[in-house]
């Protein structure tokens, strides 16, 4: 195994790959998807099953120990079952992030697979701000699964993004949940991306979490807990919960440094970094029979040091920078 093609300039090496299996989605989170939609890629440029395990394979080739699927929404693609049934046959720890409308169709064929460990979003506990959030009406789906998830044996994170004056007088409601579940609520700082309207007043930043944590619990309840290697969230626990939380903060405390993420757009494209604006086509090459290893090696060695270059909060706020990049939607998370 030659791990080296995906160590980058500053000694990083990139052992966790993210596919997103498809730009379609059952939602329309505001936060997310642009009002107006998005220019959806050809079907015929969308890898199929067999390319996404080729190159699924080739990364662990190379060192790559963990794979999450991710989309748009991963369940709604119609021939998910195949590839889930085919990437669990490489020696990987595979996950998947999901909004879990459908996911209760899943159950057993997620089981099989081995894939109990899922990050599924969740951005209201009010079935009608959830509407005006996602632009659909599934709160109780939604929130009927996560229990379901639970009861069979699934580990669960709930993702929460946070929009200042929409959903961050939540905060302590969704702590609550882990008095009695063991879940891990992760906080998610509100993130720029094309079409998504973002702005820093409708950022909700870790100072602003911890403090309404502080006080609605006090500062003794609150434990600091161990992070996992290269966690992307600082873990935090109230006392005498069963369950903890945590807090992304992207924006306001980027967490680069132990960074050792690779993205792979639907459409077969490779980017070095969630926020990084350029991209590299891997799908084309695949199917004209070229090795894509010396792509990937390009890739690897182009990766900014910090947040795809935008290194300073000034830099995120510029919209050219930002815009440049494509929607979360098309990226996957
Ligand atoms: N459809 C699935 C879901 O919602 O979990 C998977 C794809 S979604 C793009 C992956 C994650 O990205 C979700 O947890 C979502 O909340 C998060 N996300 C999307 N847009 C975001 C933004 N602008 N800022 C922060 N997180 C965002
Ligand atoms: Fe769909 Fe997930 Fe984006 Fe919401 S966050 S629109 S569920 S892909």
């Amino acid at each position: 195994m030659n791990a080296e093609i995906l160590k980058d300039t500053f000694g990083r090496q990139h052992t966790y790959l993210r596919i997103s299996l498809t730009e379609l989605c059952n939602l329309r989170c505001t936060y997310c998807m642009p009002a107006d939609g998005i220019q959806l890629s050809p079907r015929s440029h969308i890898m199929n099953f067999d390319e996404i395990y080729d190159i699924a394979k080739l990364f662990v080739s190379h060192g790559v120990s963990k794979i999450r699927l991710t989309g748009g929404e991963p369940l709604v693609r119609k021939d998910v079952e195949i590839i889930l049934r085919k990437l669990a046959t490489l020696p990987v720890a595979l996950s998947m992030t999901t909004n879990a409308v459908i996911i209760d169709r899943y159950i057993q064929v997620l089981k099989e697979c081995g894939i109990l460990n899922l990050n599924v979003s969740l951005d209201s506990l009010d079935s009608e701000k959830f509407k005006i959030l996602t632009r659909r009406d599934n709160f109780e789906k939604v929130f009927h699964n996560i229990h379901l998830l639970i009861k069979e044996g699934f580990s669960i994170k709930l993702n929460v993004v946070l929009i200042k004056g929409v959903n961050d007088d939540e905060i302590v409601d969704f702590i609550n949940l882990t008095r009695d579940i063991d879940i891990n609520v992760r906080f998610i700082e509100f993130m720029p991306f094309d079409g998504n309207a973002w702005n820093k007043q409708k950022l909700v930043s870790y100072s602003d979490i911890m403090a309404i944590v502080e006080e609605a619990y006090g500062i003794e309840r609150v434990d600091r807990i161990k992070d996992a290697p290269n966690d992307t969230s600082k873990n935090y626990k109230i006392k005498e919960h069963k369950g903890s939380f945590a807090i992304i903060s992207s924006v306001t405390n980027p967490f680069c440094d132990s960074c050792n993420r690779i993205r792979l757009t639907a459409n077969g494209r490779i980017k070095n970094c969630l926020f990084s604006a350029t991209e590299s086509d891997l799908l084309t090459p695949l199917r004209d029979g070229q090795d894509l290893r010396p792509i990937i090696q390009k890739v690897m060695q182009s990766k900014f040091k910090v947040r795809g270059g935008m290194d300073t909060l000034e830099k995120l706020e510029t919209p050219n920078l930002h815009e440049k990049n494509r929607s979360m939607i098309t990226i996957g998370g």
